[in-house]
């Protein structure tokens, strides 16, 4: 490696991680023997029920759980997928099947049976914990020899479901017979599913050591740069099967002992009284969400004057949102973050620091610290200096292992060297303060959401009337992007918009719906057989 590369660290000194430990032993480590932690403490409140757990339940109830798992035949290295909305059996099932040494991988419950199948069967799942009202869409898996563990819904009896466990049943589970298995700091915890840079989305392997540093990364050591503590009580709506929630929020929040406030769905109103009714001190949002703080005339019906920090990340915060959303926060300190499920929080604000420093507002932090960030230029690769564009690349401890059964795509991602190129383009400034000015990578975010052109294209070429199809992202007020799609009829077809929109559309969850239709003659590509994406954007 050069050693004339620019790089760029953290202003907090290095911290010793202990991430040679498991991930449970590492979030509870505080409320174990020798920690200090007060395990009466409330860990979990869930807003539809008020329904409250404290540390101790949160430990005895997912320690069943998992016993009731391994019951069932769930082992070491078996992948379980949670298909649930925000909700405690979502963190319980989560550390239920860690304590196993086993796997999560987590979908978005509002996906279709198709979206569903397809990472369920990528995944190799063993079993999939769920709602009553998503069976459903699992008959197929079920037929398959998938076990399907199922969440009561609040008003309707479960027992009714054929061939389903009772979620219920397992918190009855015995304790005692969980199995105390070996795990290693690169055994694989959690596998969300991402596109990353290009092509389809793929299973993103985290591993302990992973999560671990991560976690440690923005809450532990002596002046962390996300000073959650033990008396904050943390707002949840932002969607737990994105790691974001996972691991920025959930396991953050255990680790320091604060309280985490689960909201199953955003609703302005609904949280802004959430706010008021338990104090909450941390409100994680992202864009879309202070959008609609920003436009709603009825902040001022609500008492939000317990907020203390609010933290946007996910996508893009414009400068304009964010000195807009101050003024409705006056006593909160306002920053963003910037991560990606491969990566974990790549950087955040120094706002939230113990000692805090001056931010910048459009900034979306300082690279986090125990890591190293390089931004290098697009073309030739070489490392560039401050204030200079180019492709943001981090390397550290909280890094991906990979992708599931996919070492091409690994190996594009991580190079050699451990840098991983994350496809965004950014620069670093004097005071260190990290800006993403542009996207390389086709990814679409329709509200912080992923949205896989690669995946779109190819429900796309499946129809009989198409012969090739390009999918790229228009902006949008609202949704900052939506995915657009040009298409090559196939000859004499009479298809229409409405039909393309609606054979992709019905397959697909709402935000990767298709929302315009552009005939054309040909999708560009350059030699090598790639799509022009920058050249079909100019053309919208
Ligand atoms: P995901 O893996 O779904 O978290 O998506 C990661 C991508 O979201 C990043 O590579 C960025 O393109 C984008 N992103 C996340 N946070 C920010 C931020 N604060 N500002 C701009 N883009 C962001």
């Amino acid at each position: 490696e050069p050693s004339n590369d620019f790089i760029f660290r953290s202003k907090l000194p290095d911290i010793s991680i202990p991430n040679h430990i498991s991930l449970t032993d590492y979030i509870f480590q505080k409320f174990s023997s020798d920690g200090d932690g007060d395990s009466t403490t409330t860990c979990l409140i869930d807003s539809a029920t008020g329904r409250i757990c404290t540390y101790a339940d949160v430990q005895i109830y997912s320690r069943r759980i998992a016993a009731g798992f391994h019951r069932l035949g769930i082992r070491h290295s078996d992948t379980v997928m949670l298909l649930l909305p925000n909700s405690p059996e979502f963190a319980l099932s989560f550390l239920a099947v860690t304590y196993l040494g086993a796997i999560s991988t987590t979908a978005n419950p509002f996906y279709t049976q198709a979206e569903i199948s397809k990472q369920a069967k990528d995944s190799a799942a063993k079993m999939i914990i769920t709602k009553r009202c998503n069976v459903h869409k699992l008959t197929n898996l079920q037929n398959d020899g998938i076990l399907i563990v199922c969440v009561e819904d609040r008003y309707n009896d479960v027992s009714l479901v054929d061939g389903c466990v009772n979620f219920k049943e397992l918190i009855r589970a015995d304790e005692t017979e969980l199995p105390k298995p070996e795990i290693l700091p690169e055994d694989t915890v959690s596998i969300p599913y991402s596109s990353g840079t290009t092509g389809p989305p793929k299973g993103v392997m985290l591993t302990h050591k992973g999560l671990v540093t991560s976690t440690a990364q923005k809450v532990d050591g002596e002046n962390p740069n996300l000073n959650f503590t033990g008396d904050d009580v943390i707002l949840c709506f932002l969607p737990m099967f994105h790691t974001y929630t996972l691991n920025a929020l959930m396991l953050s929040a255990m680790r320091t002992g604060a309280a985490l406030l689960i909201v199953p769905k955003f609703e302005l109103n609904l949280v802004m009284e959430l706010i008021q009714r338990y104090k909450v001190t941390v409100v994680p949002v992202a864009p879309p969400v202070v959008l609609a703080f920003v436009k709603s005339p009825e902040t001022e019906r609500y008492d939000l004057s317990s907020v203390r920090m609010m933290i946007s990340g996910a996508a893009t915060l414009k400068k304009e949102l964010e000195d807009a959303v101050r003024l409705k926060f006056p006593n909160a300190i306002f920053g963003q973050c910037y991560g990606m499920t491969e990566a974990g929080v790549v950087a955040k604000s120094l706002a939230f620091a113990k000692k805090p420093f001056k931010t910048k507002p459009g900034a979306c932090g300082t690279v986090i610290r125990n890591a190293e960030m390089k931004v290098i230029d697009t073309i030739t690769g070489v490392s560039l200096p401050r204030n200079k564009s180019g492709e943001i690349c981090i390397r550290g401890d909280q890094l991906m292992k990979g992708y599931l059964n996919d070492p091409e795509a690994t190996a594009r991602t991580i190079d050699k060297d451990g840098w991983l190129h994350t496809g965004d383009i950014g620069f670093v400034d004097d005071d260190d303060e990290v800006f993403i000015v542009d996207r390389l990578k086709e990814l679409i975010k329709f509200k912080g959401y992923q949205v896989a052109p690669a995946e779109l294209e190819a429900l796309l070429i499946s129809h009989p009337f198409i012969e090739d199809a390009a999918v790229v992202a228009m902006k949008d007020e609202v949704a900052d992007e939506v995915p657009v799609a040009f298409v090559v009829r196939s000859e004499g077809s009479q298809l229409s918009g409405d039909d393309v929109k609606s054979y992709v559309n019905k397959q697909v969850v709402h935000y990767k719906r298709i929302r315009m239709v552009f005939f054309t003659d040909s999708v560009p590509k350059a030699p090598s057989g790639k799509i022009l994406r920058k050249n079909l954007r100019a053309r919208l």
